[in-house]
């Protein structure tokens, strides 16, 4: 097949890198900068497999103002509040018969694609897989190859033959694939996920393990787990497991699973990028609004994430403001001597 992955960060890397593997002609389109410059000089990126293994894979990269071809795909990896943006520079290049397909986390991205794809084109998804991008120009796949797994599902729940081919590919290219039949259902089971492990590891800065070892981990995610399902209920989201599985698998992906990992909400706040909370616990909040249900936990939480950004942000001007202080002093000491 042939796919264009809509922002080349981490996951759009991990994606693009391993269907092309198998395969598919990929494009990689981006428009952060610094990064675009790195993998021109490069020649390409520097691929990890949990933190080894460091080796050159050539890509095609372009920006949304160079790429001009027609794939049978775009594949959505921005992260929440980068995604209109990328929309309103790539939409020249959109046609009729095109899919959109995306794994991002969270939620509100899929009204924004359905202003530009009908909804018998568009397929959506959920990972269980973790990638981290150290820097400009590499990228880090966290997991031996064939680990983690995904569900996916189509807007319109009737998978056509692209939507089975694209799974034949994915299957391929060892993302462990799984078609479901709600495609709410399957998008809110991993928000509600998310919910738990990316909001408390990045307000404590923990790495996923540490959180599931701790004794009172299974009351604070129960806390978050039952909120967000009796929203659910309320809105008549069928979830794709029950509570109890929901616990169990938040249990085994942080103890067993990968302990040593920190979701990718930690690593936007420690990089001092805005995070998903909104999109997440905010988005559950919302939801549970609508159908009169105050949320208070997960108002909590995404009031906390915000707090620890406003924290961050605050440490990150003093320290400007402490090296320019710096920066004046050695020159007037360079003057005076
Ligand atoms: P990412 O931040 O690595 O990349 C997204 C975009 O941001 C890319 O265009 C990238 O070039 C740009 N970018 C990266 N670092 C930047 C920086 N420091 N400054 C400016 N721009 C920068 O995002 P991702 O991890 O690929 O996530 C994409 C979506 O997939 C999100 O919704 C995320 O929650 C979800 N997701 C991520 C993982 C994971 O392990 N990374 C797993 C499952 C789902």
């Amino acid at each position: 097949m042939k796919f264009a992955m809509i922002g080349a960060g981490a996951m759009g890397l991990r994606y693009g890198i391993l269907l092309q593997e198998a395969g598919n002609d990929v494009t990689f389109i981006d428009t952060w900068q610094p990064h675009i410059d790195k993998i021109r000089e490069q020649g390409g990126v520097y691929v990890m497999r949990d933190h080894k293994d460091r080796h050159l894979t050539k890509i095609k990269l372009e920006t949304p103002e160079t790429f001009d071809g027609h794939p049978d795909m775009f594949i959505f990896f921005t992260k929440q509040m980068q995604l209109q943006d990328y929309l309103d520079r790539c939409q020249h290049f959109f046609h009729k018969d095109q899919y959109a397909f995306t794994a991002m986390n969270g939620m509100g991205h899929i009204e924004k694609l359905q202003k530009y794809f009908a909804d018998d084109k568009i397929i959506g998804a959920t990972a269980l897989i973790a990638t981290v991008l150290p820097g400009p120009g590499e990228v880090d796949f966290m997991g031996k190859r064939g680990a983690g797994k995904m569900n996916m599902c189509p807007l319109n729940e009737k998978p056509d033959a692209t939507c089975k081919e694209l799974f034949n590919q994915l299957q391929k290219a060892q993302m462990n694939p799984t078609l479901t039949d709600d495609f709410t259902g399957t998008l809110m089971t991993k928000v509600i996920f998310n919910s738990v492990i990316n909001t408390i590891c990045t307000m404590f800065e923990l790495p996923m393990g540490e959180f599931g070892n701790f004794p009172g981990a299974y009351q604070m995610g129960r806390q978050l787990i039952d909120e967000a399902y009796d929203i659910c209920a309320r809105a008549g989201i069928k979830l794709v497991s029950s509570r109890d599985e929901e616990m169990a698998a938040l249990d085994h992906n942080t103890r067993i699973d990968m302990p040593l990992h920190y979701p990718s909400m930690y690593q936007d706040m420690t990089k001092d990028r805005p995070t998903e909370v909104d999109y997440i616990n905010g988005y559950i909040a919302d939801l549970g609004r609508k159908y009169h249900y105050e949320a208070s936990t997960h108002l909590f939480v995404t009031q906390a994430v915000h707090l620890a950004e406003f924290h961050r942000q605050n440490l990150a001007k003093q320290r400007a403001i402490k090296a320019k202080q710096t920066e004046t002093q050695t020159a007037e000491q360079a003057q005076t001597a």
